[in-house]
């Protein structure tokens, strides 16, 4: 029998797997950031074996990155609920509830101790590098549902899957620096900074005293360029496309939110004083290592070039999913965004912020491919509206739904004020209460830059 009128001659694959086999096969998790760690604690709670696939050689290895930032919801909203019931079946004390713990807190005091109850179901240094169904290409129907997932890592070794829920991230898929979305010429060349390096800890002496670059226009680069401003000797350059910085800078004394206010206002007070260089209408376009140093060239839509010439840059131009490992498998993607299709009006950054997306899960994240979910942050493509609360409730839902429990799948819900949960007033109030005024992991740093009044395409949004 052949697939098709000119093509190859089908192998007759032989039903090798029945219904039941696959359905006894483990769950795979992928990622063991927050969203990945809370779909375990959901599916230990429904007693469906799992195993969960992490890359990186510790739990939220992610969030590891940025762990010197504090968050800016506090530990209320952090926690998922089955987690939470599992930890403290095991004699966890909670954190303080109103606190913002910075990424090193969410790991120390509940991520790590959490992923201990999981034991060797997770497996660390496992990068999943490709994702199919067994003896399926994506265009193979016949029997397509009932075959397991086959999941590749990338040391080669395989193994096979009755569902998949993929909490991946977009941390490890920055954009690019190139203007257009492309590669700068020369980007690969040269070595980027991604957004939030630790300025005034780890990374303090690969800053100190050097000409940088910041480019981006979101809290990010912000939170970058109020942290460098406090070293010495350290020239400092802010790249932007836009034609002034007037939306970056939010409201001022104006603003609704003080403290992002405050924000913009001290950002546009190291502009005016000459601290920070601002470029505007910057469209990165190609990188050029020169001795010591790199000269990044801009070329405006209109053919204008200007150029800087630094050492370090820092890329704060956010972040894009990578669907590449799924790539044979039926996924119906938003084109704008990269979410499902259903999801994409209820999380569309120009109609929402974190606080306003509404309670969703397994119906908005289904993909034509059954079995399949993108989960946490991934699940939101572009969008930058993300939440640790909304994924927590995903994959509630999504594994009710891998459970059979469908009323539990349907009953999505979420107890996030639209305000006070994704503003910089609670950062504001923490600021009050330890007294840091400085430092990327204060509470005014940390705090989101404009949510209502910068693109939030351009921004990064309000999650970084
Ligand atoms: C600076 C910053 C501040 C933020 N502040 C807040 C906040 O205040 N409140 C809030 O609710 N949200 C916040 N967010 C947004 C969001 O909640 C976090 O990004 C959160 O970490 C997302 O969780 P996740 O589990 O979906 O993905 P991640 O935390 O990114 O975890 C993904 C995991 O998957 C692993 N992985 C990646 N690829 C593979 C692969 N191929 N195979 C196996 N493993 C893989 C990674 O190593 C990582 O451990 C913030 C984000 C950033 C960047």
């Amino acid at each position: 029998m052949s697939d098709s009128c000119c093509g190859t001659t089908a192998i007759e694959i032989e039903q090798f797997t029945t219904t039941q086999q696959a359905s006894a096969l483990p769950v795979v998790v992928i990622g063991a950031g927050p969203v990945g760690l809370a779909a375990a604690a959901h599916l230990a709670e429904r007693g469906i074996d799992f195993t969960l696939l992490e890359a990186g050689d510790r739990v939220a290895a992610s969030m590891a990155q940025w762990g010197h930032v504090r968050v800016f919801s506090p530990w209320k909203y952090n926690v998922d609920a089955a987690a939470r019931r599992l930890l403290e079946a095991d004699g966890w004390m909670a954190p303080d509830a109103d606190w913002l713990p910075t990424g090193a807190e969410l790991i120390d005091d509940y991520l790590a101790p959490l992923a201990k109850l999981f034991g060797g179901k997770i497996r660390f240094g496992a990068k999943v590098s490709a994702i199919s169904r067994l003896g399926y290409d994506r265009v193979r129907t016949a029997g397509r549902e009932q075959a397991p997932f086959l999941i590749r890592l990338d040391d080669g070794t395989e193994l096979q899957a009755r569902a998949i829920i993929d909490a991946s991230g977009t941390y490890t898929s920055p954009k690019v620096l190139g203007a257009s979305g492309l590669p700068a010429h020369g980007e690969g060349e040269v070595f980027v900074d991604h957004a939030l390096p630790d300025v005034l800890g780890a990374d303090r002496d690969r800053f100190e005293g050097k000409r940088v670059l910041v480019v981006g226009a979101g809290h990010s680069a912000a939170t970058t360029l109020l942290a460098l401003a406090e070293l010495d000797d350290t020239p400092i350059t802010w790249a932007i496309r836009a034609g002034n910085a007037t939306r970056a800078y939010g409201g001022g004394d104006a603003d609704a939110l003080p403290a992002r206010g405050a924000l913009g206002t001290r950002l546009r007070a190291h502009v005016e004083s000459g601290r920070i260089r601002l470029l505007t209408g910057f469209f990165t376009h190609r990188i050029n290592a020169i001795g010591q140093g790199v000269e990044v060239v801009s070329r405006d839509p209109s053919g204008h070039e200007q150029s800087v010439t630094v050492d370090r840059i820092v890329s704060a131009t956010g972040y894009r999913p990578d669907h590449s490992i799924a790539a044979e498998l039926r996924l119906d993607l938003d084109p704008v965004l990269g979410s499902t299709r259903t999801l994409a009006p209820l999380i569309d950054p120009n109609q929402h912020s974190c606080g306003t997306v509404p309670a969703h899960g397994a119906d908005e994240l289904a993909h034509p491919e059954p079995g399949y979910y993108a989960v946490g942050v991934k699940s939101y493509g572009r969008a930058p509206t993300f939440l640790m609360a909304t994924g927590y409730e995903q994959v509630r839902s999504v594994v009710a739904a891998l459970a059979g429990d469908w009323q539990a799948t349907r009953d999505v819900q979420l107890d996030l004020p639209e305000t006070g949960v994704c503003t910089s007033n609670l950062a504001e109030a923490q600021e009050q209460r330890v007294g840091l005024a400085t430092g990327i992991s204060g509470g005014l740093l940390s705090a989101s830059l404009p949510l209502a009044t910068v693109s939030a395409a351009e921004s990064g949004g309000c999650c970084g």
